[in-house]
């Protein structure tokens, strides 16, 4: 197999990045963006804010006690979904390869630019050139033979990061880094790895295979095992929106049951339909991901007649869009010793599913009015009321009612 080029580019602080790049009086200044009493935690905090121990996801109340001189302002989604439009726009001038992640990170695969713009870190470096000459925007930027190695050299020098992991330095690269920087690697597993004394990622490739496979199960095991030895297949998959606003959880139990996957995807699509409304924005196209308990993992997306931000119809379309997909038991199939890659297979239990809202254009954009109009607004109107409720009382002391199909294979009896 010939050598990757991946880059994986994370913009440095964003919100709070766009903030102080628009606003000069908050240059310089520890700045919390949030701002929300209905979400009450950090969106995102400039690093002179970080400097006090503030990090993102933090509730605001905590940061303003380590920083009570930190200015706090109130988030601009529209903004910052510009800002990520022209982001996405500078780097599919470098390969048409690019995986969006969030607004302001992305993977490239520039295998096939290297021989006309230049090798893997002179690519990074002009997009770290242009973010900055272009947006005023600092990038920070990991070049690796693979996405779990790139992921993890971006942040590991930010702010204004170029870290470089040449394919010979792969495995010295990853070894001595701890065992959460692997991917699929939460508390839990951490706690079984640390039980057998493998607290770095060298530990992990050192430690013999068929034992991690005892303890963390075949799909489980193997793949840590080849994670930590460098091998992460994983391709760079351009189709994905960048600018999306999604919902997604990893169950602790496999789950097989679509009537239970349903309850959890209109929880989810509250959430999502949520967050567009705090941002005023409405999605276009609804998306679903499942991964399957062997990791494989699919999407499948649906055009709206018209852009929402309604609950309801972000649930009922991707309750739609899973009646589509294979779920369930499949017989076990026979795997070649010490096979690791993983063969595609119809069904299997669920490990994950969750709902992205992309296409997103602001709330008051002009758009021309449906027949079931009145119904949508309805259900915005719902939303923000729900929202109000959820702001007063907490989130989760209120839900949307919900009617489950009686069959829920049929996709028409899934219509409500
Ligand atoms: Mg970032």
């Amino acid at each position: 197999m010939t050598a990757r080029t991946i880059l994986h580019v994370d913009l440095d602080a964003f919100y709070a990045a766009v903030e102080q790049r628009d606003r000069a009086e908050l240059r310089g200044k520890p700045v919390l963006v949030g701002g929300s009493a209905r979400r009450g935690v950090v969106a995102s905090c400039s690093y002179e804010a970080r400097a006090f121990g503030i990090r993102s996801a933090m509730p605001m109340a905590e940061a303003l006690r380590r920083c009570p001189r930190a200015v706090v302002v109130r988030h601009r989604m529209e903004r910052y979904a510009e800002a990520s439009h022209a982001f996405f726009g500078i780097l599919r001038d470098f390969s048409p390869e690019v995986e969006g992640l969030s607004l302001d990170e992305a993977f490239l695969d520039v295998t096939a630019s290297e021989r006309l713009l230049g090798d893997g870190p002179t690519i990074a470096r002009a997009i770290k050139a242009r973010v900055r000459a272009e947006l005023a925007l600092v990038a920070s930027v990991g070049v690796a033979p693979v996405k779990l190695a790139a992921k993890i050299a971006s942040d590991i020098d930010k702010p204004d990061g170029l870290r470089v992991v040449a394919p010979a330095d792969l495995l010295a690269f990853l070894h001595p880094l701890p065992v959460t920087r692997l991917w699929g690697v939460g508390e839990a597993t951490r706690e079984v790895l640390a039980s057998l004394g493998l607290s770095r990622i060298g530990d992990v490739a050192r430690y013999p295979e068929a034992a991690l496979v005892a303890r963390l199960g075949e799909l489980h095991g193997r793949h840590l095992a080849a994670l930590a030895r460098g091998e992460d297949a994983r391709a760079v998959e351009p189709e994905h929106d960048p600018v999306s606003i999604g919902h997604q959880e990893t169950f602790d139990d496999d789950l097989e049951d679509r009537g239970e996957l349903a309850v959890i995807l209109l929880d989810q699509a509250d959430r999502v339909a949520a967050r567009l409304r705090a941002a005023d924005l409405r999605a276009r196209v609804v998306v679903l991901v499942v991964k399957y308990d062997d990791f494989r993992q699919i999407t499948r997306r649906l055009t709206l007649p018209a852009p929402t931000s309604d609950g309801g119809t972000l649930a009922r379309t991707a309750i739609d869009l899973l009646a589509k997909v294979a779920i369930g038991e499949r017989p076990e199939e026979p795997r070649a010793e010490g096979a690791s890659r993983i063969t595609p297979r119809k069904g299997g239990r669920v490990r994950l599913c969750g709902i992205s809202a992309t296409q997103l254009e602001p709330r008051d954009a002009p758009r021309q009015l449906g027949l079931d109009e009145a119904a949508r607004a309805r259900g915005e109107r719902l939303g923000d009321t729900l929202d109000k409720l959820a702001a007063k009382f907490g989130k989760g002391t209120i839900r949307r009612a919900v009617h489950l199909p009686d069959d829920p294979d049929d996709p028409d009896d899934s219509k409500q």
